[in-house]
């Protein structure tokens, strides 16, 4: 036995005057105050900075390196290259103190096999992702076959076959497949209805990558469990999303996942936007993709005046600004969004551990669930940012070398 010793805690829901974290293998087995004696055989490490969970990114591919075209690269890897890219962003979620994650896209259903490998973040697995022929990211292999009731049942039955553990669907074109549909949708509201159906008769969630306003409402008609990138885009009003729509995504307790996270400093390397984006962009006056980002700062407030369940994703391993392990950016915009601390460290850990359907067994610290524990240099209260700054991360018990990020 163990214990983690600091003079700050947040426990996934709160903040406490300090914590002893009693850790017995994998699990948690005490959360105690902070000067609290325990048995002369528990080995205790005193921080001066703050405990807490560890991290959740609701929205990764492992395949893909953080490089431009990495993921459509995946799409014709060996399985052995797969892997090795795959290990490689585990590490790099770890050393950030991401301690699971949920993979939607991958090829070959190769992350499947990495989802309890020891010293690695747990992974909920998607698969490929469903899409259509030639549709978003059907070079990861999850086209359908057709679009008839069969044919979506089909996909979702082949994904329970492999024993995935969420379904994914794309609702809409996106940015990664040149030539896909952004502002429009690529099945309709029935047809997401079927793999609705058909995910939830299997005691699966199903998700919907949607950028467009349209995808988007399709998606909420079809009972979807939630919402990835939620961009709001359409010819209309460009990426303006009514209040009316955001009530009805909380009244449905649809989570969403804006899919931010971004590390600003690499936005001058991405591409330039696909025309149809490039026209709307410049119709409704947005300068570039920075101005367009910096505008889902107020997205993220309007989601909370709403109500709505905002979960932490970053849509890592997608581009350079999105390094596996950029989750604590999330952390750090919602409460620049306006966010207290608390609610956004809570969405960070315990709130997407729930989405991810691991409520109860991670995302907090408390008896019985797994010592996936992080400690960050700093008072979290005073400073979410010092989220970039992990001194000791627990994976399931097991001890990772951290790493700071500096930018
Ligand atoms: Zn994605």
């Amino acid at each position: 036995m163990r214990a983690i010793r600091a003079v700050s805690a947040f426990d996934g829901e709160q903040f406490l005057p300090g914590a002893t974290v009693v850790v017995d293998g994998d699990q948690i087995v005490g959360v105690e105050a902070y000067a609290a004696e325990l048995p002369a055989e528990v080995e205790v490490t005193e921080y001066s900075g703050t405990v807490l969970p560890g991290l959740v990114d609701a929205h990764t591919h492992l395949v893909a390196d953080a490089t431009i075209g990495g993921l459509e690269r995946a799409g014709s890897m060996s399985d052995d290259a797969l892997d090795e890219v795959i290990l490689s962003s585990l590490r790099s979620h770890a050393a950030h103190g991401v301690t699971t994650v949920r993979d939607l896209g991958d090829v070959a259903y190769r992350t499947l096999l990495f989802r309890d490998v020891p010293g690695m973040p747990r992974v909920v697995a998607s698969g490929p992702p469903i899409t259509t022929a030639g549709g978003h990211c059907h070079f990861l292999g999850g086209a359908v076959r057709g679009t008839s009731q069969e044919d979506l049942r089909g996909a979702v039955a082949e994904r329970v076959g492999r024993g995935v553990d969420v379904v994914k669907v794309m609702a809409s074109g996106g940015f990664a497949t040149p030539g896909t549909d952004q502002l429009g949708a690529q099945f309709t509201a029935a047809q997401l209805a079927v793999l609705v159906d058909e995910a939830h008769r299997n005691g699966l969630s199903l998700l919907a990558h949607a950028h467009s306003l349209e995808a988007m409402e399709s998606a909420a008609a079809a009972g979807v469990d939630g919402i990835e990138h939620f961009s709001g885009l359409s010819v209309t009003s460009g990426s303006h999303i009514g209040d009316d729509f955001l009530d009805e995504v909380a009244r449905l307790g649809i989570y969403v996942d804006l899919t931010m996270g971004n590390d600003r400093s690499f936005h001058a390397l991405m591409p330039a936007p696909p025309p149809p984006l490039a026209e709307l962009m410049k119709r409704f006056g947005v300068k570039d993709f920075d101005e367009f980002y910096a505008s889902r700062i107020g997205t993220l407030s309007r989601l909370r005046a709403h109500g709505i369940r905002v979960v932490t994703g970053v849509d890592s391993g997608m581009a350079p600004a999105k390094q596996h392990g950029n989750v604590w950016r999330v952390v750090g915009e919602m409460a620049e969004a306006g966010y207290s601390p608390a609610e956004a460290l809570a969405a960070g850990t315990s709130l997407t551990a729930e989405a991810c359907g691991l409520g109860g067994r991670t995302g907090r610290l408390a008896p019985g669930h797994a010592a996936d524990v992080l400690v960050v240099d700093g008072d979290l209260y005073e400073d979410v940012t010092a989220l970039s700054r992990p001194v000791e991360v627990l994976v399931r018990g097991r001890a990772v070398e951290p790493t700071w990020t500096t930018s």
